[in-house]
């Protein structure tokens, strides 16, 4: 016959029947328990019902496994013979607590009950015991509170009905004229438990259990009960926690911070959580219980006081800090309590803490051997970050702006980091206000691309609609701009210049905040501090040596590329960016689009004109204006990157995106261009098309006017030239978007070929060059082998190709795309994270047919999931060579990748 299985573990007077790594078995709180009885931390006895308990639970309609019952009765009775006290004796009662505790900390779950035990009899013993009546009926009035509460089920039904048990002790503090609960008196808490007792009977008919067995079992089963509870099942599903796992439960020998003022509870961090500075921090009350401390019935102190009250106790706290953090290589977050002196610890488990904190922990970690370098890299979040780009709002001002109720709404954070300006809604009016000096908020319900340059000239961009996909984020993502966006309690109005938010009125050139960490948006000013890393890379305001914030980054950045295997690159159009993106140590431009350049300035005069041109010499005619400007443009970005590639994609657009929508918009340029106002209206309407996404766009706009690319080439190649003669070595890699077939390739890349090799013989040098393709329909994935024979090189354009493999319109899925996420029928949104089993798959065959034809061939990602830490994974999985993204996103993207070396070899 089998060994009858074992669901309890015990733990108490130095020796635990579990350890740390038993998390499964144990859950999280548990497991840390055990830890620490076990390397001889004080820790209050008790035992643990495994996980599996809650599992057989739910197969078995609520009942428990045999033996459990025998082996409970066992546990008490070990803890009974420690605390020299028995469980239920009227003369001498042992309390205890009953703590939920999954493998990850669940804050929907059931919460704890203290001073578990007590009833009319066991109370006098408690009183007895102690000579502190008061002490004993407020552990019991508490009690009574907590066990009606999480266990019977009396609480409030809806957010407007008041807590019942509040409603009696308000009562009761009134009468009595008393401010807190501590200025109560003994006989007023015995009173209160009796008006507990009679509201559980009169609100839900039945009796409070006096009986303390009783109350262990309801206690324990509340807890496996709760693990299903609306709470419980929708926080897993946010975090993706299986149902499967279950919930253990610890029974724990109460320890009181109650007994008085040498008493005391509280919560520490071994370091500060929110800027990672190795000290010791927390809070603590004195004279309280458990949950005082976070429920915030009376502000708790700073754990500095302590020392000055109860030094040894203290002294006491940090020593078990320092071994707990040895022993968990972390820094930890922990609980304990204090009984006439004498301290307990009561949890301990990895703390969270911001992106700041993150770093500095990891890499303090690191300089003091307590963790290697690769560890230290995969313990940072890769979007943590973002966070040290960003500049902050001042905590302390934005906490006076939630007093003074001026946080407004809140929509997606879609571009983190914080900033003040004041409201415009009109990309022109950001510019205008931007050069008289002002800072501004561009406020609209959704951007074009038309808003690109207000979008630069504003602190900060809010939409009313879009998600995080939406313009708006993928222009502020880019831009490195904050951005708040998707935010529906918003209301423009863009004829009265003024938006409401509920009854909040707002005006153009109101002040506004808006924080694209959080979402939040908040009426007024917040002070703001500016990033220290981007004060030293860009700003060159800071010497580095008195950053240590900067520093650090710096030192994680090295080891990142130290271990990261794919390279990374940026996708930018902008002098600025590129500036950025080296800054944060790129390895060259993976997309360099050429029509943001087009609509620069007066230069869509000239693009315009070469649109309407009636045939190929007036077309020629526009273009030779062109030239010039994008040659410069061109030459200012090749130089700024120095030898390292810059990947520069021909005309993509269709082309009526460069032609103007509204009736007077379009008299106003048939006037400037002199041409009748009809016949622009005609040729805007021919340019119109059903499916501009599927339409004349990409290598089909080249390939019907081949001009075009010979133009971009012949600017591209000259840029080059000039800068060779210069003695630079720029390498341009010319890219042919949205080929689906060999032949399309071949006839652009004949065009850019003849003209690298007649502009390199004109200027009598020799460039490097490649000529390639984006990859972005799914026919160019199954054709690869054949297109790779003309193109030296891929990049997968993984913003279409999710498109196009998914038939899925990325401005259209909107309306029904959240829902699919919603509802598990897509894991994860495509348009952030590739879609591994089809964009992936494809982008799988992709590489081994185009690599089996042209070995050497150079194959990137330049579209937007190159900055998504998932997808960086899976392109270092499938071998791409690099990723490219938005400049602010090279750091994160290096840390995936590293991350990805370090995961996967
Ligand atoms: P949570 O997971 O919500 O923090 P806990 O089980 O950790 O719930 O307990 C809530 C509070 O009660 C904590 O402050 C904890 O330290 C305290 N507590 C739990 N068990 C005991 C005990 N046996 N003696 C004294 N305090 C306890
Ligand atoms: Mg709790
Ligand atoms: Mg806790």
């Amino acid at each position: 016959m089998d060994k009858p299985k074992k669901y309890l573990y015990f733990f108490g007077a130095g020796k635990a029947e579990g350890k740390a790594a038993q998390r499964e078995l144990l859950g999280g709180k548990g497991a840390g328990l055990h830890e620490m009885t076990r390397i001889g931390i004080p820790v209050p006895p008790g035992f643990t019902i495994i996980t599996d308990v809650c599992t057989y639970y739910y197969a078995h309609r609520g009942r428990y496994p045999q033996g459990l019952q025998r082996e409970v009765a066992r546990g008490l009775g070990r803890v009974e013979k420690i605390m020299g006290r028995k469980f239920g004796d009227p003369k001498n009662p042992l309390l205890v607590s009953v703590r939920s505790g999954a493998r990850e900390s669940m804050p929907g779950m059931m919460d704890t009950v203290l001073n578990l035990g007590l009833n009319d009899q066991t109370v006098s013993g408690l009183i007895a015991l102690t000579q502190n009546p008061r002490f004993a009926y407020d552990s019991y009035r508490r009690f009574v509170q907590m066990y009606g509460d999480v266990v019977l089920g009396l609480k409030p039904k809806d957010k407007d009905e008041r807590d019942p048990f509040e409603i009696v002790l308000e009562r009761k503090k009134r009468a009595q004229g008393a401010r807190f609960d501590s200025d109560l008196s003994a006989q007023d808490l015995k009173e209160i438990v009796a008006e507990f007792k009679a509201e559980i009977k009169s609100k839900l008919g039945k009796d409070f259990p006096e009986d303390p067995h009783e109350q262990l079992w309801g206690a324990i089963g509340a807890v496996f009960g709760s693990w299903n509870n609306d709470r419980a099942i929708a926080y897993r599903e946010l975090y993706h926690i299986p149902h499967t796992w279950g919930t253990a439960v610890n029974v724990q020998a109460m320890v009181f911070g109650n007994m008085g003022e040498r008493c005391a509870t509280g919560v520490a961090f071994t370091r500060n959580p929110a800027t990672g500075e190795k000290h010791f921090y927390g809070e603590f009350l004195v004279n309280a219980q458990g949950e005082d401390v976070v429920a915030g019935v009376r502000t708790p102190r700073p754990i500095a006081e302590l020392k000055e009250i109860m030094p040894q106790s203290h002294r006491e706290l940090q020593r078990i800090c320092k071994i707990l953090e040895k022993r968990y290589k972390e820094m930890q977050d922990i609980e304990f309590t204090i009984e006439n002196n004498r301290l307990w610890m009561l949890q301990t488990r990895t703390g969270k803490r911001t992106g700041f904190a993150a770093v500095r922990i990891a890499v303090d970690m690191v300089e003091e051997r307590i963790i290697s370098k690769e560890e230290a890299l995969l313990r940072i979040e890769p979007e943590h970050l973002n966070q040290l780009l960003r500049p902050i709002f001042d905590e302390a001002d934005k906490e006076r702006a939630a007093k003074e109720g001026r946080i407004l709404a809140k929509g997606l954070p879609a571009g983190p980091g914080a900033a003040t300006g004041r409201v415009v809604f009109h990309a022109e009016d950001a510019e205008g206000w931007n050069q008289r000096g002002e800072r501004v908020v561009l406020c609209r319900v959704e951007t074009s691309p038309d808003d690109i340059r207000g979008m630069q000239a504003a602190q900060a961009i809010l939409t009313a609609r879009g998600g995080m996909t939406s313009h708006a984020a993928l222009v502020a993502r880019q831009m490195g701009k904050i951005c708040v966006a998707g935010c529906e309690a918003v209301d423009i109005d863009y004829g009265r210049r003024e938006m409401r938010v509920d009854d909040v009125l707002l005006r153009e050139g109101d002040w506004l905040s808006v924080d694209g960490s959080t979402g939040e948006v908040i009426r007024g000013e917040v002070q703001t501090l500016p990033s220290e890393v981007l004060q030293v890379l860009i700003g060159g305001t800071l010497d580095p040596r008195s950053s240590k914030g900067y520093q650090q980054f710096a030192k994680l950045m090295k080891w990142a590329d130290g271990v990261r295997r794919i390279g990374v690159r940026t996708n930018t159009d902008q002098p600025e960016q590129a500036r950025v993106a080296m800054a944060f140590g790129t390895e060259g431009i993976g997309l360099c689009r050429t029509e943001h350049m087009f609509f620069e300035g007066d230069r869509i005069q000239a693009v315009r004109e070469m649109i309407l041109a009636e045939d190929e010499s007036g077309r020629r005619r526009a273009l030779a204006k062109l030239l010039p400007i994008q040659r410069r443009d061109f030459k200012e970005i090749l130089e700024i990157m120095g030898e390292l590639p810059v990947t520069i994609r021909t005309l993509d657009p269709p082309l009526h995106e460069f032609l103007p929508k509204t009736e007077k918009e379009i008299v106003e340029l048939a006037q400037v261009m002199d041409v009748p106002v009809e016949a622009l209206k005609n040729k805007v309407k021919v340019l119109q098309e059903f499916n501009p996404m599927l339409g004349h766009r990409g290598c089909r706009l080249g390939i019907s006017y081949p001009e075009i690319t010979e133009m971009q080439a012949q600017a591209i190649f000259e840029a080059a030239c000039l800068l060779r003669q210069e003695g630079k070595n720029p390498f341009p890699e010319v890219m042919i978007p949205l080929v689906g077939s060999r032949q399309e390739f071949h006839v652009q890349r004949a065009i850019v070929e003849r003209v690298a090799q007649e502009t390199m013989k004109a200027f009598g040098v020799k460039l490097r060059y490649l000529i390639g393709t984006m990859i972005e329909l799914p026919r160019a994935c199954l054709v690869a082998d054949e297109i790779a024979r003309e193109a030296e090189f891929f990049s997968f354009g993984t913003n279409d190709l999710t498109q196009t493999c998914l038939g899925l319109s990325r401005d259209d899925a909107g309306k029904f795309l959240p829902s699919y996420i919603v509802h598990g029928l897509l894991p994860e949104d495509p348009f952030v994270s590739i879609d591994r089993d089809g964009v992936g798959a494809l982008m799988r065959l992709a590489l081994e047919r185009g690599r089996k034809a042209r070995r050497e061939l150079e194959v990137g990602i330049c579209g937007e999931h190159g900055g998504d830490p998932a997808s960086v994974a899976f392109c270092h999985e499938i071998g791409l060579d690099y990723v490219s993204c938005s400049p602010y996103r090279v750091p994160i993207a290096k840390l995936a990748a590293a991350q990805a070396s370090l995961r996967r070899g």
